[in-house]
């Protein structure tokens, strides 16, 4: 059976009612970098852009939002950078292993603007938010996945019971499009 991400080929553990949320930590072996999420996720899901941090030989990530209030740099702040200052959404990586700790948009005018992403696969705790659908499945063929693997990728997905589409989710997409219509006035604000 095609692989698609260690979190989700073999099922996931159920979010817990009432989970406040815990730690991430990166892959470093010493000093990692740590970082509180002060509560629980939502919009989990998997994702096929070439953006997302992913564990080695995965197809996908794992990516959830949580409120960016909720995150804080505990340890290793100093071994942060941004990955690429002119993405929107700005991921800040460990230079030392490479993972992927937030990724947060700066641009106030974005319609995720406040929610930071992260990869609660780096956290020991259990009970997060389950992921939900499958994100820009296409573009995992611009990470080098063969075209003639969708089928069964997309198949996969749907087993899983993650829906796959190649943009957000329709929910998110039209979160999307009435913030940009209540932007230009086309709904109101
Ligand atoms: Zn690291
Ligand atoms: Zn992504």
């Amino acid at each position: 059976m095609i692989k698609l991400h260690p979190a989700i080929d073999n099922g996931w553990q159920p979010a817990k009612p009432g989970f406040t949320g815990g730690t991430i930590v990166c892959h470093c072996k010493g000093d990692p970098v740590v970082v509180e999420i002060g509560s629980q996720t939502a919009h989990n899901h998997a994702c096929g852009c070439t953006k997302c941090w992913k564990p080695e030989g995965a197809i996908f990530a794992q990516i959830a939002v949580v409120s960016r209030d909720k995150v804080r740099v505990l340890e290793g702040e100093n071994k942060l950078e941004v990955v690429d200052p002119s993405a929107t959404i700005q991921r800040h990586a460990c230079k030392a292993c490479g993972v992927h700790m937030y990724g947060r948009i700066e641009n106030r005018d974005h319609p995720f603007y406040g929610l930071d992403f992260v990869h609660t696969e780096l956290s020991d705790e259990q009970g997060w938010s389950e992921p939900e659908f499958a994100a820009f499945v296409s573009s995992v063929i611009e990470g080098g996945v063969s075209p003639d693997k969708m089928g069964e990728i997309r198949d996969r997905l749907n087993e899983l019971g993650l829906p796959p589409y190649d943009a957000l989710s329709p929910a998110l997409m039209d979160a999307i499009a009435t913030h940009v219509a209540r932007q230009n006035g086309k709904l109101a604000a």
